[in-house]
């Protein structure tokens, strides 16, 4: 991929804010909230496209309701920077001023006896806020109360879903021919950091190298471990492209794999692939994760499978649904989300094989399509 036919995106139009923001309140209505109180941060982009510089200590607060127009209520001295948002013309923007009490601004509002989803990533000070200018009103945090907030995305958001996909495998496809061997798993990571940026990334949100042991622990980055002949590698990396997240893990192993090695990827592999297969509208997340997890179960593997099968991406990399036991909300088409099954043989190695897979009405679309086989390193 050269710079001249790297993709770019469509532009989203204030219509399309405003199309997210009615059906926001529609959904609101139907889980039975009084509305929906959004705070700076991937909540209020996705709505408005408006994103402070700074995010600080002013109460900066987007209003959906049944019973006014979406209502933007920011700090004076930020109203310049909120009206150039994309989004925001399709709100009323209010404002407060240094000295005036922000949950006085915010009171009208809302109602008295009012129910709300708040962002999960408000800040408590003004949650604390809205409870004793309203001490009769209730919140829930949105991933409880609307899971689904940003989980369905159109076509112009699975084209940069489905780019920053496709610029991750070009990140893999590269990545697996440097050296390995000798190398430390920070090397390797600076490597892949500048591959994503390379191919289109403008954010790069984790680059994990868990070589041999490092491997067994999910959430290792990457350390001064050098790598050896014989590690087996979990490579799991990606960050945003034109706003939207990619994530995908391959393992890979420096020279011949050991025969536990090869059997372990085995076995994941086929579990991912049962994962994949699962995807279709109507059926439930906690699904996919039961799909997956079978197969590692009857290989006798269950007990190192020690995390959810997978979680929601869009404008950020994790976030909710989440493919877990006991989550039942039902696939949509346009929802984008991980399936990522895992075996961790602690103080030894660990395997995952990750894609982003997009629900279709036929099906899973994987947005992810480089080898899923244990491919062999240098
Ligand atoms: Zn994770
Ligand atoms: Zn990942
Ligand atoms: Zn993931």
């Amino acid at each position: 991929m050269t710079v001249s036919d790297r993709p770019t995106a469509v532009p989203f139009t204030t219509d399309d804010y405003a199309a997210r923001m009615s059906r926001v309140v529609a959904d609101a209505g139907a889980a039975g909230l009084d509305g929906v109180l959004v705070t700076p941060g991937p909540d209020l982009v996705w709505l408005t496209g408006y994103q402070p510089t700074a995010i600080t200590e002013r109460l900066t607060m987007l209003f959906l309701t049944a019973e006014r127009e979406p209502t933007l209520l920011v700090p004076t001295l930020e109203r310049p920077d909120a009206e150039a948002a994309e989004g925001t013309p399709a709100t009323t923007l209010v404002d407060w001023t240094d000295g005036a009490d922000p949950y006085a601004a915010a009171s009208p509002m809302l109602r008295p006896e009012g129910t709300y989803a708040i962002s999960d990533n408000a800040w408590a000070m003004h949650l604390l806020g809205l409870q004793s200018a309203l001490p009769g009103s209730g919140y829930g945090s949105m991933t409880q109360r609307m899971p689904m907030l940003r989980a369905v995305k159109d076509d112009n958001e699975l084209a940069r879903m489905t780019a920053a996909g496709a610029a991750a495998d070009a990140a893999y496809g590269e990545i697996v021919r440097v050296r390995f061997a000798g190398r430390r798993e920070t090397d390797v990571a600076a490597d892949l950091a500048g591959l994503l940026k390379q191919f289109g990334h403008e954010q790069v949100d984790f680059t994990v190298v868990g070589s041999g042991p490092n491997g067994a622990n999910p959430h290792h980055e990457a350390g001064d471990r050098v790598i050896e002949v014989g590690d087996c590698i979990v490579l799991d990396f990606g960050g945003l492209m034109f706003g939207y997240g990619s994530d995908t893990s391959r393992t890979v192993c420096v020279g011949e794999p050991t025969a536990q090695i090869r059997e372990v990827h085995e076995v994941v592999r086929q579990a991912q692939e049962a994962g994949v297969q699962a995807v279709r509208p109507g059926v439930v997340c906690q699904d996919i994760d039961r799909a997956a997890r079978q197969v590692i179960t009857d290989a006798g593997y269950g007990e190192q499978f020690i995390h959810r099968t997978g979680h929601g991406i869009g404008v950020t990399t994790h976030e909710p649904p989440y493919m877990i036991e006991g989550e039942e909300q039902p696939l949509v088409p346009g929802m984008c989300f991980s399936v990522e099954p895992g075996v961790y043989l602690a103080g030894n190695f660990g395997v995952r094989i990750e894609d982003i897979v997009a629900v279709t009405d036929e099906g899973g679309r994987r947005l992810n399509n480089t080898s899923r086989e244990l491919h062999i390193v240098g």
